[in-house]
């Protein structure tokens, strides 16, 4: 058995990095902005309803292509707030929000969500590290002894990925390699897209594409169900990936509903099969333990 499996968010947890910096943001708006923090945290709470509520619009936007949706990752809020209020949204302390900014000598909410993102996360990565789940090590043992092949299949840097599980006392060979600098995200053109619970997924993402064709996986697992699990379940029904492929959605307190919502329907429309709340799951479903 062969396992494709994405890595931060399905190996790491991001819950605690994801909660820090929504809540640094919102120290540092209550700072420039002169707002007490009760309050700017209601307005951030409110603008991100609203983003909610509008998926199409909000989100991960690499080039111009919005590649995952703003409720499938907790680290997409801060950037969400801020597209929304750079598109003029009207929530309660919007407007207040975006005259403070521009008050404050930023073009836009973009830019200043953008410079206060990058110091928040690196504050917390330092304070609490950058770890494997507990667990991980014996995961990767079980897996290796049932002869399983395991591929990490990541945006984030090889050496990040090789970093890490040597940390957790791993090493990559005998059944264990990584994919760095994936790209999953890329999508080439605005079409072929795909519905799913009425939001229209991009599939063109030749990256991913050409890694899933060459790996040939038997299980593929991820934290965002649009980034990771889309092409596969594309590719399952234009027949380039085995009939049999399981896709599985490492499920958190944080994932979208409409994502884990698509385990009840058929095969050929869902491209969540089953979640699982741990990568420590894999053992079972790799070993029909
Ligand atoms: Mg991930």
């Amino acid at each position: 058995m062969k396992i494709l499996s994405d890595f931060d968010g399905v190996w790491t947890d991001q819950a605690g990095e994801a909660r820090f910096i929504n809540e640094s943001f919102v120290q540092e708006v209550s700072r420039d902005l002169d707002l007490p923090e009760a309050v700017a945290r209601a307005e951030f709470e409110g603008f991100l309803r609203a983003a909610h509520e509008a998926p199409d619009q909000h989100g991960w936007w690499p080039r111009g292509f919005l590649t995952a949706f703003v409720d499938e990752d907790e680290l997409l809020a801060t950037g969400a707030v801020c597209r929304y209020l750079d598109d003029g949204g009207d929530a309660p302390g919007a407007a207040r929000w975006r005259e403070g900014i521009r008050e404050a000598g930023h073009p836009s909410a973009h830019d200043y969500g953008s410079e206060k993102f990058g110091p928040a996360m690196r504050t917390y990565l330092q304070d609490h590290g950058h770890r494997l789940v507990d667990g991980s090590r014996e995961l990767c043992e079980t897996l290796r002894l049932a002869g399983v092949e395991l591929v990490i299949v990541s945006n984030s840097p090889t050496t990040k990925l090789q970093k890490l599980f040597a940390e957790a006392g791993v090493e990559e060979g005998d059944g264990l390699r990584f994919v760095g600098d994936a790209r999953k995200w890329w999508v080439e053109n605005e079409e072929p897209r795909s519905e799913y619970a009425g939001r229209r997924v991009h599939l063109d993402r030749p990256y991913y594409r050409e890694i899933l064709t060459r790996e040939q996986p038997d299980l593929v697992i991820g934290d965002v169900a649009s980034l990771d699990l889309a092409m596969p379940a594309a590719m399952r029904i234009e027949g380039t990936l085995g009939a049999s492929t399981q896709l599985v959605l490492r499920q958190s307190p944080g994932s979208a509903r409409w994502a884990v919502e698509q385990t009840s329907l058929e095969q050929g429309e869902r491209l969540v099969d089953r979640c699982v709340p741990s990568v420590l799951d894999l053992a079972a479903l790799a070993t029909g333990a």
